[in-house]
């Protein structure tokens, strides 16, 4: 079976495309399954008598007309790596161009649909009540529902789902009233998303959920347990970076309400932009409000990503690099350029450690990277944030700074509104804008920002604000080349918590050796192993296992218990095994049910297991 346009996709969009998805499924916790239908209307751009779906891990039961009911012959063919393609034949009367065919299909999840997380009750804060949510970027939408699972394809969706009446259901999308009670112990939520979204946007997260208001548009959903840390944490600022960001990006907020869901901290990332329902792990709640950048990164994905989408995994860089981007003018406008700096510096920091963690996989160290017939989620890596978003930084510096970007930046979210958009798209809109506008667009080294492998070639500091980094890098000094001489407790006093990270990765990024002794130290004078800032911990031990430094193994062993963030655990498992392989699959072992499968596996994979 030939893969479509996407080559990670089946889907056949170039000829039936999807122009609506109503979703109506039931949430078993018994079962620890979705079944139900989907509605999939799909639009003939050309003639063609089938429709391409991609599936994974469903059980597909039968396939109708929507509206007669009358069945449809379909059939299953499988591709390794990128899940099944089911292919519906399409009614006779529906097969050319210009006409349009409502599918449905009957079918269930089953344990291997990994883009459903379930966990029971003793994985949750309140302990009573099982928990489950889905996380379906990049390609684990077909693993929840037959769809054409490509970002090239937007179409708006309704969810209708039956969960347990002791719990909430919150989708990515409008809720349309109170939930209807069923009678029978259950009740269903109706959720719309009038706006045409990529698959991967659907979402559900289905829990013990109360509710608090955090601002004029916007609710929060948590356990009980944590919706008072919650709230406290985002409360008022989500309104403010909202605002924020319709001035960095020119156009106004389009999605109605913002919502916010706390996840476990077993979810695999910081957060997922799921619209009008941006889910957030748990273990961004620092007690101090310092990792509520994680909001402003999720916020700005309204426009890019969500609203201006990549067209193909290959352009991450146009989601990602461009909501990093947009994410530090919003903290820069609100904090000064010296903040805007600190962060600038710790991305960068951040893309050195990628560079080096991925140094055996140089395909990836492109902005876009080659990965054709590699699952998107396998090769993710912060190198499309940060090389992306210094690409930006690079270019408002050849366009005369951060007014006309923003100018820019409208007419790119205006005339790209609903779209998915390529590199070549991007490159082009931007060199008409500035063009016309006068602006020397010759010296513009296109290609070595976007073919080039690794670190680029721009001197960052000579750039940004270093206001806030020097002092920072003067404690670091004092670690790496005088022993920790004259070091003490107050040194980070009052530091903002990514300026702690900057003397990390400072030391980090220098590979030089550390003693036992001197770790110890430095631990006793910041108590870095006792921080509850799951970023500055994360750095932490991986200075330490960097050093094998053995005794932090309980710290090590805790924080991989509490964390089930990609970013963090991965690099974390590689130096554990390092050290100690065996120690390394014991911890594993223990907690091999706490972690998603987007994790899992490539945790399985480092441990040889
Ligand atoms: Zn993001």
């Amino acid at each position: 079976m030939e893969l479509g346009p996407d080559p990670h996709s089946f889907a056949n969009f170039k000829h039936a495309k999807t122009t609506q998805i109503d979703l109506v499924l039931n949430c078993d916790f018994e079962a620890k399954e979705f079944h139900g239908h989907v509605d999939i209307t799909v639009d003939l751009l050309q003639d063609t008598d089938v429709v391409l779906l991609d599936i994974s891990g469903l059980k597909i039961q039968e396939c109708s007309e929507a509206d007669s009911g009358k069945k449809l012959d379909y059939s299953t063919a499988t591709q390794a790596y990128c899940g099944s393609c089911l292919e519906v034949k399409l009614p006779p009367n529906a097969c050319t161009k210009g006409s349009q065919a409502k599918v449905r299909v009957k079918y269930n999840t089953t344990a291997q649909s990994s883009g459903i997380q379930w966990l029971s009750p003793s994985q949750t804060k309140g302990g009573d009540q099982p928990f489950c949510f889905t996380q379906c970027q990049a390609i684990q939408t077909r693993t929840v529902l037959p769809c054409q699972d490509t970002p090239s394809v937007k179409a708006p969706f309704s969810f209708t789902i039956t969960v347990p009446s002791d719990l909430t259901a919150v989708c990515s999308g409008l809720r349309q009233g109170e939930p209807t009670p069923n009678g029978d112990g259950t009740h269903t939520f109706v959720y719309h998303q009038p706006m045409p979204v990529m698959a991967y946007l659907i979402a559900a997260a289905v829990g013990k959920l109360a509710k608090a208001s955090l601002g004029p548009r916007s609710d929060l959903y948590a356990e009980p347990e944590i919706l008072e840390a919650a709230r406290w944490e985002y409360d008022g600022i989500t309104e403010t970076f909202i605002v924020e960001a319709e001035k960095v990006c020119g156009t106004e907020y389009k999605w109605k309400t913002y919502d916010i869901v706390m996840l476990p901290s077993s979810f695999a990332y910081g957060g997922m932009e799921n619209p009008n329902a941006t889910f957030l792990s748990s273990a961004l709640l620092a007690g101090d409000k310092s990792l509520t950048t994680t909001l402003a990164h999720e916020i700005t994905h309204s426009w890019c990503g969500n609203m201006v989408t990549n067209a193909f995994w290959k352009d991450f860089w146009l989601n990602e690099g461009f909501t990093r981007y947009v994410e530090r003018r919003i903290l820069g406008a609100m904090f000064g350029p010296a903040y805007r700096g600190l962060q600038m510096t710790y991305g960068y920091f951040d893309l050195i450690k990628n560079c080096n963690f991925l140094a055996h996989r140089p395909y990836l160290l492109k902005l876009q990277p080659e990965i054709v017939g590699v699952d998107p989620d396998e090769s993710f890596s912060r190198i499309p944030y940060e090389k992306g978003s210094l690409f930006l930084h690079y270019l408002e510096g050849i366009v005369g700074g951060e007014q006309p970007m923003t100018t820019w930046l409208r007419t790119y979210f205006t005339d790209f509104a609903e779209q998915s958009v390529t590199t070549d798209d991007f490159r082009d809109h931007f060199t008409a804008h500035f063009t016309k506008a006068g602006v020397d667009m010759s010296g513009v080294a296109w290609d070595h920002w976007l073919h080039g492998v690794g670190l680029p070639d721009y001197d960052i500091y000579a750039h940004i604000d270093n206001s806030m980094t020097v002092r920072c890098k003067e404690i670091a000094h004092t670690w790496l080349h005088d022993d920790g001489n004259g070091a003490n407790a107050s040194d980070i006093d009052g530091m903002k918590a990514h300026q702690v990270m900057v003397i990390l990765d400072t030391i980090i990024n220098e590979n030089t050796h550390f003693s036992g002794d001197k770790l110890d130290r430095m631990d006793s004078t910041y108590h870095f192993s006792e921080t509850k800032n799951c970023e500055i911990g994360f750095r932490w031990f991986l200075l330490c296992l960097k050093n094998n430094h053995r005794s932090c193994f309980e710290g090590v062993k805790a924080y991989l218990s509490r964390n089930g963030r990609g970013v963090y655990v991965k690099p974390l498992y590689v130096e554990l095994y390092r050290v100690d392989p065996e120690y390394a699959r014991e911890v594993y072992g223990g907690l091999s049910d706490f972690y998603m499968d987007v994790v899992a596996e490539p945790i399985k994979k480092t441990l040889e297991l």
